[in-house]
C-alpha cells in the first residue's frame, strides 16, 4: 500500500492552495457542484514483473535501478485531470516494474542496449508533466517496463557566448536551467504553465511552447542541437545553426516522444537575460475584435513578448475570481528585453492596438498575470478536492479557420458535459501568435459525475473530433502521447504512419521505446 497524497497532486502537498468563497459559490451556484470528493489515501501497485536475472543486467549497467514501491507509483502518471482522478481512485495500473535514475549518458546508452536484447520497454521520464498519457506504455509483448528517470542528468554542459548557445543534460529541470543561465546573464525565456516541474528534454521530445513565445519563440525553434541514445547507438545531430545536408534529423527526435530514442543533451540558443519588462493589459469589446488586433500584431508588428486574449468567458470568471479585471476581452501584452527597446516596443505598441481599437488597462492586469501564471495547476488540485472536473486542451489552426474552430470546440464541450445537470465553464483564451495563424487553449470547469474519468475521456473525444473536423491539429504544444494518437494518426495519415513506423523500425528494432506512445 503507498501514499498516493504526494503524487496525484501538483506540486506538494505543502504548496496546496484553497479555494476562495467566490469560486466556491460559483461551483455550487453555476455549475451543480456538490460537495467534495473523497480521494483514496494509497493505491494497489501491480506486482513488478521483471525477475531478478534481468534486475541484475539492468543493475550492473545502472546501479541505481530501483523497484520501491514509492518509486513506482511517482512514475505511474503524469499530471493530466485523468491520470490525476485515476491516482485519486487508487489506480496505478501504468506504473513501471522499475525505475532507473541514469547517472550519465552512457548509462542510458547501456540501458537501452540490455532493454532491447531483454525486450524491456523503457519509458523516458523527464518532469513527469506529460497531459497525454506520455509516461503510460503500452507493457504487452514486454518482460516489463523501466522508467529511465533523467532527473541526475541536470548539468549546464558548456555555455558558448559568441554563439549565445547553451548545452545542457537533457534532465535538468526549467527553474535550474533558467537559474544556471542567469548567473551567466542568459535567459532561455521557455516558461510554459508546467515550468516548476517541467525537463528541457521533455520540452524537446514535446514541442513545447511556453508563454513568452511571441518574444522567445517555441522551444522546438530553440534547439540547435540534440544528441540521443536509441537501441541502435547514439544519434547526434546539429553541427550548425542552419544546414542543407539532408533532411533534418534533429526534427526526427523534436516531437518524438521517447519513441525514438533518449535525448540525453541538447543545445539551445540562448538570449541576454531582460533588463527590462513591462506587461500592460488591455481590452476589445469581443473576441472577434481583439483576434483581428492580435493577428495584427503577430503580421505586421509590433510584436510583444507575451501576447494572449481572454474570450468574453474567461475574462469575466478570472476578473469574479480575483483575477485581473476587465471588460469585454482582455489581453495580456508583455514586452521584455533592454530598458530602451522595453520603451520603444511599448510606446509603439500603445499606438498600435489603440489604433485596433483597444483600451488600455494600465500594467495592473499584466502584472497580476504575470504574478500569478503559474497558480492555475495548483487550483486544479483544489477544484478536484471540491468535486468539480477541472481541466486544458488546446489546438491551433490558421487564422482564417480559428472562428469556426473555437466555435465547434466551445460547442462539443458545452454540448458533451452538460448531461442532466448544469453546463460546464468553458473559457478560451489565444495562447500563441503566428503570422498565419494562432493556438486556442480551452480551460473546462464542470461538476463531477459518478465517473468523472470517463465523463472527461467522452467530453475530450467529442472536443477532439471537432478539432479534426474543423481542420485544426490535435495539438498546439501537449504533444500526442497515447490519449490524442487515435486522432493524430488520422491526421498524417497512413503514409506518414507509415514514414515514422519505419524510422522507429531502423532505430528501435524491437520497439521497446515507448510502445503506444506516438504511435500505435
Ligand atoms: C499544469 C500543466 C501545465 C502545462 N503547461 C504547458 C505549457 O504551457 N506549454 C507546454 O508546451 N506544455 C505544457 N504542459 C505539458 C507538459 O508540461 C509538457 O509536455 C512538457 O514539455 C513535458 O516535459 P516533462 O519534462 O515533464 O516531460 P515528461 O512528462 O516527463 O515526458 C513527456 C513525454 O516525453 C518523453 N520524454 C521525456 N523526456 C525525454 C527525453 N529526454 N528523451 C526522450 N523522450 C523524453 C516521455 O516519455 C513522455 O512521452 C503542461 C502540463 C501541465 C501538467
Amino acid at each position: 500500500m503507498n501514499e498516493l497524497r504526494d503524487v496525484a497532486r501538483w506540486g506538494t502537498p505543502a504548496d496546496a492552495v484553497s479555494l476562495s468563497s467566490g469560486v466556491r459559490d460559483l461551483l455550487g451556484a453555476a455549475l451543480g457542484v456538490t460537495g467534495p470528493r473523497p480521494a483514496a489515501a494509497t493505491a494497489d501497485l501491480p506486482a513488478g514483473r521483471l525477475s531478478e536475472t534481468v534486475l541484475k543486467e539492468l543493475r550492473s549497467v545502472c546501479p541505481t535501478v530501483t523497484t520501491d514501491d514509492a518509486a513506482r507509483l511517482a512514475h505511474a502518471a503524469g499530471k493530466s485531470t485523468d491520470d490525476l482522478l485515476r491516482l485519486r481512485a487508487g489506480q496505478a495500473g501504468d506504473a513501471p516494474d522499475a525505475v532507473a535514475r541514469p547517472a550519465a549518458q552512457q548509462q542510458v546508452a547501456d540501458l537501452l542496449a540490455v532493454c532491447s536484447r531483454l525486450r524491456v520497454a523503457v519509458v523516458p521520464f523527464g518532469g513527469g508533466t506529460s497531459v497525454v498519457g506520455g509516461l503510460a506504455a503500452r507493457r504487452e509483448g514486454f518482460a516489463g517496463v523501466l522508467a529511465v528517470d533523467l532527473a541526475a542528468l541536470d548539468r549546464l554542459v558548456h555555455l558558448d557566448r559568441v554563439s549565445r548557445t547553451a548545452t545542457f543534460e537533457a534532465g535538468v529541470r526549467a527553474p535550474r536551467a533558467e537559474q544556471l543561465l542567469a548567473a551567466e546573464g542568459f535567459t532561455l525565456g521557455h516558461f510554459p504553465q508546467s515550468f516548476e516541474y517541467a525537463s528541457l528534454g521533455g520540452f524537446a521530445a514535446t514541442r513545447s511552447s511556453g508563454q513568452a513565445s511571441a518574444g522567445y519563440g517555441r522551444f522546438d525553434r530553440m534547439v540547435v542541437g540534440l544528441r540521443a541514445a536509441t537501441p541502435i547507438g547514439l544519434l547526434d545531430t546539429g553541427r550548425a545553426p542552419e544546414s542543407a545536408a539532408g533532411p533534418d534529423l534533429r526534427q526526427l527526435l523534436l516531437g518524438s516522444e521517447g519513441a525514438f530514442g533518449v535525448i540525453t543533451e541538447l543545445t539551445v540558443r540562448v538570449r541576454p537575460a531582460p533588463r527590462a519588462r513591462h506587461y500592460a493589459g488591455w481590452s476589445f469589446p469581443s473576441f472577434d475584435a481583439g483576434a483581428h488586433a492580435v493577428r495584427a500584431l503577430a503580421q505586421d508588428g509590433p510584436l510583444p513578448t507575451v501576447l494572449r486574449l481572454s474570450d468574453e468567458t474567461e475574462t469575466a470568471i478570472n476578473a469574479a475570481t480575483g483575477g485581473p479585471q476587465a471588460d469585454g476581452c482582455l489581453a495580456v501584452v508583455g514586452v521584455e528585453g533592454t530598458a530602451e527597446d522595453v520603451a520603444g516596443r511599448t510606446a509603439a505598441l500603445e499606438q498600435r492596438l489603440a489604433g485596433l481599437g483597444g483600451t488600455p488597462l494600465g500594467t495592473g492586469p499584466g502584472e497580476a498575470w504575470q504574478e500569478g501564471r503559474f497558480r492555475a495547476p495548483y487550483l486544479r488540485d483544489a477544484l478536484l478536492d471540491a468535486g468539480a472536473i477541472a481541466e486544458t486542451l488546446e489546438t491551433a489552426t490558421f487564422w482564417d479557420r480559428l472562428p469556426a474552430t473555437y466555435a465547434a470546440v466551445r460547442a462539443a464541450l458545452m454540448e458533451n458535459l452538460s448531461g442532466a445537470g448544469t453546463p460546464p465553464l468553458v473559457l478560451c483564451h489565444i495562447s500563441h501568435v503566428y503570422d498565419s495563424g494562432a493556438s486556442l487553449y480551452f480551460t473546462v470547469v464542470a461538476a463531477q459525475a459518478e465517473e468523472p474519468v470517463a465523463q472527461w475521456q467522452a467530453a475530450k473525444a467529442a472536443a477532439s473530433d471537432a478539432i479534426a473536423t474543423s481542420g485544426a491539429t490535435i495539438t498546439h504544444h501537449h504533444g500526442v502521447g497515447r490519449v490524442h494518437r487515435p486522432w493524430y494518426t488520422r491526421e498524417i495519415g497512413d503514409v506518414g504512419v507509415a514514414a515514422l513506423q519505419g524510422v522507429k523500425q531502423a532505430l528501435d528494432p524491437h520497439g521497446i521505446l515507448n510502445p503506444g506512445i506516438l504511435l500505435p
